[in-house]
């Protein structure tokens, strides 16, 4: 079995800490957010994976659309929203 499966506590709490951060909102189109995503991800950027500023809050469909974090930056520089480290 793949060790991701299970996620540690330090995890949960770091996706609550991107949650209270976004004001619990979606980043991509402001509706409720229950998803965290990884704008690097932790494939490739392992030591950013508790990282707050590495984190942002989506909703499930915007999480589903978003999928891979080149689509991300394309769509994030878009709308010039302006995140952290892109
Ligand atoms: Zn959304």
């Amino acid at each position: 079995m793949p060790r991701e499966i299970g996620n540690p506590p330090c995890y949960t709490s770091y996706r609550n800490l991107v949650k209270d951060r976004d004001n619990n909102k979606c980043r991509a189109c402001g509706r409720k957010g229950s998803m965290v995503k990884h704008i690097k991800s932790q494939k490739d950027y392992p030591e950013l994976r508790t990282e707050v500023s590495n984190g942002i809050t989506l909703c499930r469909e915007c999480y589903d659309k978003f999928f891979t974090v080149r689509r991300y930056i394309k769509f994030f520089k878009s709308k010039n929203i302006n995140i952290l480290g892109l």
